[in-house]
């Protein structure tokens, strides 16, 4: 029996593949071998509405459990790849089987980044990437009066957000000298710094880390290098994410933290990757990419697909992202590359309003605060002012 397409990861972007190639008629076995125990779910609420209102873990399938016998993909589930032989077309799991494939993907994601630290491996130390981080982490918060996170990117504030919700207290401790600073805009940061302070969150800009403190039991604070201490209950480390791309490298792909693709997902004969563990060159941008959205996940899927049912179509994203904290809802759209420009339409203290960045007159980026609208135009406006694959 000819092996079929394997697909390495089962989250966002395998869930769309395996979907998108049925829709297009693709017969013939479909297999997905994924780490988690779960079948597809979506990641974003997990420091969200997941975090806060506890819902069943269903509630975040991206598909109900018979779509995916009815549409005859096989999901082998917690159970990882552990490597692939390219001249045999073979993937060996971490289990001892092995699955022949004709056609093989990548759509394992992303892990949360090595941090460094003396203290780190103590217990009450957490990160947040899977539904298991949060049912370990989620008890550990209800019996924890201060929390100290360590980043102040999306997902720290996020959680932050939860946890002055719930009543506790909360720190985020930043390097860098602003929140956000990697995907957001200056006026974005000032907005949200100044929404988390106003209501108890204490931010720490450009800290330095030592250590994590406390003894084999818990971890009990941190210590930065100007020596000061910060005790906490329990430590969240949101420090960001590294692409999955240890099995590519080994098996000779071409990696850039992130396995390297073309137009159309593809990393070698027979081979694609997409989502977050795939860095691809960017057109209207000029440089490689590499994403962690959903926008990405299931529109590089779709082009995945495309390309293996033998109707290729390129892909080069307008990206768009979007999150949540309190009541405001942001949504980012395009890449702040080396803009020269950058303008406030609306008012920031009527928490509705969007800053526009240019490069050389062309629209390359717009954040949005509580206003859909703005980020819808937004994407058509840059869609309209850069050109895509082919466009010139
Ligand atoms: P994933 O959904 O991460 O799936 C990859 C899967 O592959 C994982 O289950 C992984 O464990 C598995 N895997 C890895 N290695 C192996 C292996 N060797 N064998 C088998 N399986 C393997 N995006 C937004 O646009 N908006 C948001 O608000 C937002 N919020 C987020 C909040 C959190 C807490 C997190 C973690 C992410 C958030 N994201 C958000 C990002 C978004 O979830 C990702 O971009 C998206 O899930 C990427 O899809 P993917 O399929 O590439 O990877």
């Amino acid at each position: 029996m000819p092996g079929g397409i394997v697909i390495l990861g089962a989250g966002q972007a395998a869930a769309q593949l395996a979907v998108s190639l049925r829709q297009g008629g693709r017969d013939g076995p479909i297999r997905m071998v994924g780490d988690e125990p779960y079948a597809p779910y979506q990641r974003p609420p997990l420091s969200k509405a997941f975090l806060k209102e506890r819902p069943p873990a269903d509630s975040l399938l991206l598909r109900g459990a018979h779509y995916w016998t009815d549409h005859k993909v096989e999901l082998h589930l917690g159970t990882a790849a552990a490597a692939v032989d390219r001249t045999r077309k073979i993937v060996g799991l971490r289990d001892g089987r092995m699955f022949d494939y004709d056609t093989l993907v990548f759509a394992t994601g992303t892990r949360a980044r090595d941090l460094p630290l003396p203290g780190i491996d103590l217990p009450g130390v957490f990160s947040l990437r899977k539904i298991d981080d949060v049912r370990r982490l989620r008890p550990a918060l209800d019996d924890a009066r201060r929390i100290v996170i360590i980043g102040g990117g999306y997902i720290g504030l996020e959680v932050a957000a939860v946890m002055r919700q719930e009543g506790r207290d909360a720190v985020v401790v930043e390097a860098e000298d602003r929140v956000m600073k990697r995907v957001a805009g200056e006026t974005i940061s000032e907005f949200f710094d100044g929404l988390h302070r106003s209501r108890g969150v204490d931010i720490r800009l450009g800290c330095r880390l030592a250590s994590i403190d406390g003894d084999d039991s818990r971890a009990s604070g941190i210590t930065l290098t100007s020596g000061e201490r910060i005790a906490a209950d329990l430590v969240l480390v949101a420090t960001g994410a590294r692409a999955n791309d240890d099995i590519a490298k080994a098996a000779g792909l071409l990696c850039e933290e992130g396995i390297v693709v073309d137009d159309f997902a593809h990393a070698a004969p027979d081979i694609y990757a997409i989502g977050d563990c795939a860095r691809f060159y960017s057109r209207r941008y000029g440089r490689k990419i590499r994403l962690e959205c959903v926008q990405n996940a299931i529109d590089q899927a779709k082009a995945a697909a495309d390309a293996i049912l033998a109707k290729p179509k390129p892909y080069d994203p307008v990206p768009w992202f979007w999150s949540d904290q309190y009541e405001i809802k942001l949504q980012i759209t395009g890449l702040l590359d080396g803009f020269d420009a950058a303008e406030t339409i609306g008012n920031p203290a009527d928490a509705k309003f969007s800053v526009e960045y240019r490069k050389g007159g062309k629209l390359i980026a717009v954040d949005a605060v509580n206003d859909g609208r703005a980020h819808m135009l937004g994407r058509r406006r840059i869609a309209a002012d850069l050109p895509e694959v082919g466009g010139g």
